[in-house]
């Protein structure tokens, strides 16, 4: 790896940490997508029952594959199935620029479980002709075209080039307009033959409003109007998606043998029993054992879950995420949560603002395994469920953030050129490959686990007292908590760091992001309008205000390009403090006006030319703005008919892992 410092060490665990840099995050890059690898760390250490658990788990989540394509679009199995057949069998010339453009079409489309993208949900343009691709159907083994039933292979032609290539049909596969009929106007597979005044009509009827535990009407069904009747076509064991949930409760059943407990037996059997009825009252009886369900090593998610899909938020998309408990990580939340008052009694505010009693939050970190449907390739980096209000409101809900997620988009980003093109001197860069991960991830874990429930506000002051100001504010305020602690020797008492350097790459990392980088995600002429934005910048400019006497920060040119350096660690820590305490006061006094003035002077604007530049020197590192992962393979060793163990491995090609799929996981027909 390009960022391993190649000097031999006879340290075991620099030598153990080398083995882990060298892991290769970055897959591939096309269009406007990047693919990246995650490991499993801690999976060897699991019991062999825990470990066939987790395998049967990530079948579960591969089988509903199909699902979400056809959800996404009903054409958009025929049209995968149709660019995969040419893959596998055009016998003419590959190393064309037409040819690339069709397999970076093909990826985009894997990528974007459909022909419209993951994020914007606008239909894709390929960059080829329609005549090209019919040359690539002619000549690729026509017995294996999706076609329907007594389908010609010319009508078949004629519609596949009009879904992919007529730009006004179907174009965008969530509508999102007040103007609209949304229902009508959007490409996706949830209703079909009806308007939004239909649907929202049909739900009116069976709608009891009084109910105080609804079901989650709509969640698991296609609304669709047949002969002048509007029926739900449910998505269960013999209905709708039948054969690929036949096969998710194949491998569930074999996951509740393996369970590790009674109470997550109980979680695996009652999500069979909704696969198989379809019923959603026996989902809410799921989702409430799920969520009570904290004991267990192991967790997962596997069904359909969230509605983004659906411009009216009732439907749900098919996901599935594998994962289990990061002890280290946990207990490194837990140690700070335990430590709460101390970190209170000592913080650097005034005494009157202190809480006499604080009680820290335990942030459960987990490890993904899996990835499937909604959450692969594109991943949530934290997990916050179940959905439903009364649900929560009375059982509660599961929060948890990925760190070996979090992890591997930092890697990646080391090997991005992004740190050399912005970083100060080889001595920063340094610093950051070595503690960038950890200061990272104990910034936020200060951050949520202490900073936000920190101080108190006086009596008589309203938690609303300053307004639009109050999001930038509080965030501040947690920061400077995470940050005036990160630097404590206390972190080292605690055995969570080994030495002050894991605070100093946080130091240099947060001011270069609060005064430079993280202008990136801003366009050119606009302010930092995002409130954790608006904080980063307030903190950072304000410490490079008040410490420029002493030269704590040196914002520099080299070659007509701005760098920012942090001469004085110790210096800094003591601004982070007088800040927080300033923002502590202002907080607890409930001083609008002081609040005000801070965020307007520090937190808002942007030197035009700084950011021009800032975004040039970004655009020249040509790195793709979203990224998904492609996942890791889990191989049963079977000894005399029994499984022995299982190992884990890292695939590092897309396209395989995506043409495996399609061979192994596809169960659904062309057309639902
Ligand atoms: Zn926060």
């Amino acid at each position: 790896m390009a960022w391993l410092n190649s000097a031999c060490s006879s340290n075991k665990n620099e030598d153990m940490r080398n083995e882990v840099e060298e892991f290769d995050y970055v897959v591939e890059q096309f269009a406007d997508c990047r693919v990246l690898r995650y490991r499993v760390p801690g999976f060897d250490s699991l019991s062999l029952q825990q470990k066939e658990l987790i395998y049967y788990l990530s079948e579960a989540a591969l089988c509903g594959r199909d699902i979400l394509f056809d959800q996404h679009y009903k054409h958009n199995l025929t049209i995968r199935r149709c660019l995969e057949n040419v893959y596998q069998s055009y016998s003419g010339d590959t190393s064309t620029e037409e040819y690339k453009n069709f397999l970076i079409y093909l990826k985009r489309v894997w990528f974007s479980n459909g022909i419209h993208h993951h994020y914007s949900t606008e239909k894709f343009m390929p960059g080829f002709s329609k005549d090209y691709l019919l040359l690539l159907i002619d000549h690729s083994d026509l017995k294996k075209l999706p076609l329907l039933k007594n389908e010609s292979i010319d009508s078949f032609k004629l519609r596949i080039t009009e879904y992919i290539f007529n730009p006004e049909l179907d174009k965008k596969r969530v509508l999102q307009d007040a103007d609209a009929d949304v229902v009508k106007n959007s490409a996706n597979n949830f209703y079909e033959g009806v308007s939004q005044s239909e649907v929202e009509q049909f739900y009116k009827t069976v709608k009891n409003e009084a109910d105080t535990s609804p079901i989650s009407y709509g969640l698991n069904s296609k609304l669709i109007k047949e002969n002048g009747v509007i029926n739900e076509k449910v998505w269960k064991l013999n209905g709708m998606y039948s054969p690929a949930i036949e096969k998710i409760i194949f491998w569930l059943k074999k996951a509740v043998v393996v369970a590790e407990n009674e109470q997550q037996k109980n979680v695996i059997e009652s999500l069979i029993k909704y696969y198989e009825s379809g019923d959603l009252e026996t989902f809410d009886k799921y989702s409430i054992l799920w969520v009570q369900d904290v004991n267990s090593h192991i967790d997962f998610i596997n069904g359909f879950i969230e509605v983004y899909g659906d411009p009216l938020a009732m439907r749900a998309t098919w996901e599935s995420v594998v994962n289990f408990k990061n002890i280290e990580a946990t207990r490194r939340t837990e140690i700070i949560s335990k430590n709460a008052q101390w970190f209170e009694d000592h913080s650097p505010v005034d005494t009157r603002f202190k809480k006499t009693e604080v009680k820290g939050v335990t942030a459960k970190v987990i490890t993904v395994a899996q990835l499937g449907g909604d959450c692969y390739p594109t991943t949530p980096i934290g997990i916050n469920l179940p959905n439903s209000d009364w649900v929560r409101k009375n059982y509660g809900s599961k929060s948890v953030s990925i760190q070996n997620i979090t992890e591997a988009y930092e890697k990646a980003s080391l090997s991005s050129g992004f740190l050399e093109e912005f970083a100060a001197d080889s001595i920063e860069i340094d610093l950051i490959r070595k503690h960038g991960g950890l200061a990272g991830n104990l910034h936020t874990d200060l951050h949520e686990c202490l900073g936000h429930g920190s101080g108190q506000l006086l009596p008589g002051v309203s938690s609303h007292a300053l307004k639009s100001f109050h999001s930038p504010l509080e965030e501040a305020r947690a920061d400077l908590f995470a940050l005036y602690y990160i630097m404590d020797n206390k972190m080292i008492d605690l055995g969570i760091i080994d030495k002050l350097d894991v605070a100093k790459a946080e130091y240099t990392s947060y001011i270069r992001n609060g005064l430079l980088t993280q202008l990136v995600r801003i366009e050119l002429g606009k302010n930092v309008e995002q409130a954790h934005m608006r904080n980063r910048q307030l903190v950072s400019k304000w410490c490079y205000e008040k410490g420029k006497a002493e030269n704590v920060i040196e914002v520099f040119k080299r070659e007509n390009k701005t760098f920012v350096k942090v001469n004085d660690f110790e210096k800094l820590r003591i601004l982070f403090g007088q800040l927080l305490a300033e923002v502590q006061r202002i907080k607890s006094e409930g001083d609008y006006n002081a609040g005000k003035a801070l965020v307007e002077k520090y937190g808002i604007e942007i030197d035009y030319d700084l950011h021009s530049e800032i975004l040039t020197r970004y655009k020249a590192l040509n790195l793709a703005p979203y990224n998904g992962f492609i996942n890791p393979e889990f191989v049963p060793v079977i000894e005399n008919g029994k499984i022995k163990d299982i190992q884990v491995i890292y695939p590092n090609d897309y396209i395989k892992q995506m043409i495996k799929y399609s061979e192994k996981y596809s169960f659904l027909p062309n057309y639902n």
